[in-house]
């Protein structure tokens, strides 16, 4: 039994990871600041798993604080999901993305190290990919970055390969996710941004339950099947699986490694909105909306080192995440 600390531990794919790590028989502490999630999630993690995770309510900011956390935690490995993630919002606010982004992960790997803890999962994006790359993407693909947001991806993947190089004792492991959606089969956790989402689907399921009128479909002018936008997207439970197994590999890794996590399949716009109609049952309203800026036509993951080094693959299926979507959702109006 291992000791995980998993930042940012109460938001979206955090709180299903660590249900996971519990359910597989790891200690787990929760470190977060609350910026964009509610302590109740812990409540709702021990509803699942019989445990409530320890918490340290800490801002990874907070150098000392950081620092005095790491001195007694006895951490045998972290999972690094604290930041920050709205790229339209980084645009507007760059500075506060790349001092949070940037700054917590700094403190927190600094920290490790006076601890002697050297063995981390980074969340990263397949947004490191750029809009120059063809699909599938694939690992040894030339990364770039579009947005502040995915600046800090790239960067601190940055970091953490120069720190294995200098010191290949560290394990680091950088996970690209690619779209995750859907939320625990309980209906217990799930994805519930504040305000109008900017993301698909809960963009959709505020439609589905009524809060809001119709889906702006951006552009139904590319050039895929049926003219709308194509993505990987993945169940946050197959995601959260993933963790799991990068935790195992890095037990064996020297150095930094980065990792696609996707299905390897895509679905259009047009596809994840039916797909949601089958789940919940109704038709739902949609107009077509100009293309939205930044848009790139397709992504999807080529997930072979996935396969070989995590032994790791997406199980669930579009119309499973859209189901699992919309009973989260229609449980927490
Ligand atoms: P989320 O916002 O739900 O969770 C992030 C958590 O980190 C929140 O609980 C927040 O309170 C906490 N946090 C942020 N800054 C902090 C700080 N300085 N100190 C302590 N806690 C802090 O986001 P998520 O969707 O669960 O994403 C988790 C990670 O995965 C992020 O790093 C995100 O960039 C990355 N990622 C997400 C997606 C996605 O589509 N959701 C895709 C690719 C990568
Ligand atoms: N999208 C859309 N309407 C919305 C939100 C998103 O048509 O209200 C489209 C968006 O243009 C993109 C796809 O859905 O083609 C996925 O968008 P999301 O923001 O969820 O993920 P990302 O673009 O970051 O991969």
């Amino acid at each position: 039994m291992a000791h995980i600390i998993v930042t940012g531990g109460a938001g979206f794919i955090g709180s299903h990871t660590v249900v996971e790590l519990q359910q597989a028989g790891e200690t787990v502490t929760v470190l977060d600041n609350f910026c964009n999630s509610n302590p109740e999630v812990l409540g709702r993690i021990a509803e699942i798993t019989g445990t409530k995770p320890a918490l340290a309510e800490i801002d990874l900011c907070d150098r000392e604080k950081v620092f005095a956390f790491f001195a007694d935690a006895k951490a045998d490995a972290v999972i690094h999901f604290a930041g920050l993630k709205a790229v339209g919002e980084s645009c507007k606010i760059p500075l506060r993305y790349y001092s949070n982004n940037l700054t917590g992960t700094l403190n927190l790997l600094e920290a490790m190290a006076a601890a002697g803890c050297k063995k981390l999962v980074f969340s990263s994006s397949a947004t490191v990919y750029g809009d120059r790359n063809p699909v599938p993407f694939t690992e040894g693909m030339p990364t770039a970055a579009t947005n502040p947001y995915g600046w800090t991806k790239l960067m601190i993947e940055q970091m953490l390969m120069d720190t294995a190089a200098a010191d290949p004792s560290w394990s680091l492991v950088a996970l690209r996710y690619f779209n995750p959606i859907g939320a625990h089969p309980s209906g217990l956790i799930g994805e519930s941004p504040n305000g109008i989402p900017n993301n698909l689907v809960p963009y959709i399921a505020k439609v589905a339950i009524g809060e809001l009128d119709h889906l702006n479909v951006f552009g139904d002018d590319y050039d895929t099947p049926d003219g709308t936008c194509i993505r990987d997207y993945i169940h946050v439970v197959d995601l959260a699986k993933g963790h799991l197994c990068a935790l195992r590999y890095a037990d064996t890794l020297a150095g930094f490694k980065e990792v696609n996590l996707g299905t390897g399949h895509g679905s259009s716009v047009m596809e994840v909105l039916h797909a949601y109609e089958k789940a919940c049952g109704r038709e739902l309203p949609y107009v077509i909306a100009p293309r939205r800026d930044g848009d790139i036509p397709r992504m999807y993951a080529q997930t072979d080192r996935a396969k070989e080094l995590l032994h790791w693959e997406a199980e669930s299926d579009l119309l499973t995440m859209c189901r699992d979507s919309w009973n989260f959702t229609k449980k927490n109006v």
